[in-house]
């Protein structure tokens, strides 16, 4: 049986031919990626991100929501516990947050839009109006600060920002890498 799945099947059997797996460990790049989930914006292809090199979180807009927030918390534990850091509190990753230009959730800015998203989807406005990007050097910055201000945030955990240019694939830093 053929499905839209069938093509890239065949690409995972090129893939398994020639894999080797990577244990479970800190990322080798030592970074948490938080970005959208535009299937233009991968973060694999444009930082060139291998097997093993980092976590990547997506959300419409790549926005450090609630949910966002508690899996940094989990993965930064995990990373403790797997390393032997736990006591140190050493964290030994740090977080890049990466919004992008031309991202589909800056139609949500529009109040029409957003009352028509609502009905259609069931998704409160609120939550919509809140994944907005409309200018990403804007809420970029927002999202590092709110990650910086989050108590689920560990001690010693750096949170920098990013903005994707889709023109020209360029991304340019917006926010040194932080600390609370
Ligand atoms: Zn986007």
């Amino acid at each position: 049986m053929t499905s839209r799945m069938t093509p890239l099947l065949e690409n995972n059997e090129q893939f398994a031919g020639t894999y080797t797996p990577v244990p479970l460990g800190l990322p080798a790049a030592k970074v948490i990626v938080v970005t959208c989930l535009d299937h233009r914006v991968d973060p694999a292809i444009i930082l060139g991100l291998k097997l093993g090199d980092a976590p990547v979180l997506r959300n419409a807009g790549g926005r450090v929501t609630e949910p966002v927030m508690e899996e940094i918390a989990f993965l930064a534990f995990l990373g403790q516990k797997l390393s032997g850091r736990r006591a140190t509190g050493d964290v030994g990753v740090e977080v890049a947050v990466i919004h992008h230009t031309q991202c589909g959730t800056g139609f949500l800015a529009d109040p029409d839009f957003r009352r028509e998203a609502s009905a259609a989807t069931g998704v409160d406005e609120a939550t919509l109006e809140a994944s907005a990007v409309g200018d990403p050097q804007i809420s970029v910055s927002a999202d590092v600060e709110r990650l910086l201000a989050s108590p689920l945030l560990p001690p010693k955990m750096g949170v920098s920002g990013y903005v994707y240019d889709l023109e020209n694939g360029r991304v340019t830093t917006v926010v040194d890498t932080q600390y609370r």
